[in-house]
């Protein structure tokens, strides 16, 4: 949590995420929850806790630092730092923080191998890039990275890849490609000797690829209760659960008359005599301002359309149907930006339709503000 100077509450549901844990233990078992980025806005050590009580045996983050943190925090389950070290603080805290992370490229092997004559033998992964081009070994460097490793104390016991279009429609040719580039890495390792845990799943992998499941999968969207497939993929994603809400107060409720126009730029003109709700939440707030004249809350169990720009710490939404229902609204009423009551919550995928991003972007955004763990 990051931002305090407004009225946000931030809901996280534990029992949710832990509902959505076991449908992924009933299907493979090992999970590795990825709670990188503050388990995207949810809460890095109370999600972390919640799983390690539901029998979670390793966790995944991003940087050495994060995976520190977690340590320190009482977390007494394997810590794996996705992004590898980058920094000497970073290696030695693989050390003091028992952290196992993959190794990407031959420095960083170089720089831990060294640090590791020193500080006494260490279990690694390596990362294998076999399409994504951001970090990992090339497939055809396997061989060469395994006799690198026979010089030193480091001890692969993890290999690691990530999908580039498991959640695409369509792209099951790239992912069958990925797949077999990862084979041939791991194929290079058993020549070698090493015997490692493999891992190539994210969400989207692990629902719509029985063959990317492998030793362990690395979970993290699914947890939070949205489906990588969109209802494109087998069974399971109708069954998660949202573990995130998010509400503010209504401020002040006040009429707009036809021919009215609303907040900066006059971007909004009511075509009908209207009530509206000036609600407390803006783009300070992580709300973006690209929800302007686009996005939905609900009041009451009913949606409330966006009405205008959306300010700093301000936002006004059209209450008039609601009114018209014969429901009041009045200021201190809870407005849902995210979720809510009634047959119609926001969901996930509704605001970061509105939003012009993905519900990744959207929890990390908005899990900056004040949350309290249900
Ligand atoms: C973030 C991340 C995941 C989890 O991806 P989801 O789509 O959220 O399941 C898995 N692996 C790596 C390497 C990641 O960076």
């Amino acid at each position: 949590m990051m931002i305090d100077y407004n009225k946000l509450r931030v809901r996280i549901h534990l029992d949710n995420l832990r509902h959505n844990y076991r449908l992924f233990t009933d299907l493979h078992d090992r999970v590795i929850p990825v709670i990188k980025s503050d388990a995207y806005g949810h809460g890095l050590v109370e999600v972390g806790r919640a799983l390690e009580a539901e029998g979670a045996d390793t966790f995944a983050v991003g940087f050495v630092h994060e995976a520190a943190k977690l340590r320190r925090s009482g977390c007494a389950k394997r810590i794996m730092a996705l992004l590898g070290p980058v920094d000497d603080a970073d290696v030695q805290a693989l050390w003091d923080h028992d952290i196992l992370t993959p190794i990407s490229h031959r420095a960083q092997l170089e720089r831990v191998a060294e640090a590791a004559e020193k500080n006494g033998p260490l279990a690694i992964g390596l990362k294998f890039d076999t399409g994504m081009r951001r970090l990992g070994f090339l497939p055809e460097e396997v061989d060469e990275v395994a006799a690198l490793l026979k010089g030193t104390r480091l001890t692969p016991v993890m290999a690691t890849s990530h999908l580039a279009s498991a959640d695409v429609p369509g792209r099951e040719g790239e992912v069958a490609l990925q797949a077999k580039r990862f084979q041939a890495c791991l194929d290079g390792l058993a020549r070698a000797g090493f015997e490692v845990e493999a891992n190539l799943a994210n969400s989207a992998g692990g629902m719509a690829f029985e063959h990317c499941r492998l030793d362990s999968m690395r979970l993290g969207i699914a947890l939070y209760g949205c489906d990588p497939l969109e209802g494109n993929g087998p069974g399971l994603g109708k069954l998660l659960k949202p573990a995130m809400e998010v509400s503010t107060p209504v401020m002040q409720v006040h009429p707009l008359k036809k021919g009215e126009s609303i907040s900066y730029g006059w971007t909004f003109t009511a075509e009908r005599e209207s009530m509206v709700a000036i609600v407390g939440v803006g783009y300070a707030d992580n709300y973006s301002r690209s929800l302007s004249n686009a996005g939905e809350m609900v009041i009451h169990g009913r949606r409330a359309p966006i009405r205008g720009r959306v300010c700093m710490q301000m936002t006004a939404v059209d209450v008039t149907d609601i009114i018209g229902e014969g429901i009041e609204v009045r200021p201190g009423d809870e407005a849902w930006l995210l979720g809510g009551p009634g047959a119609n919550p926001i969901t996930p995928e509704d605001l970061a339709g509105w939003w012009g991003t993905i519900t990744y972007e959207a929890f990390c955004l908005l899990g900056q503000n004040p949350r309290e763990f249900l």
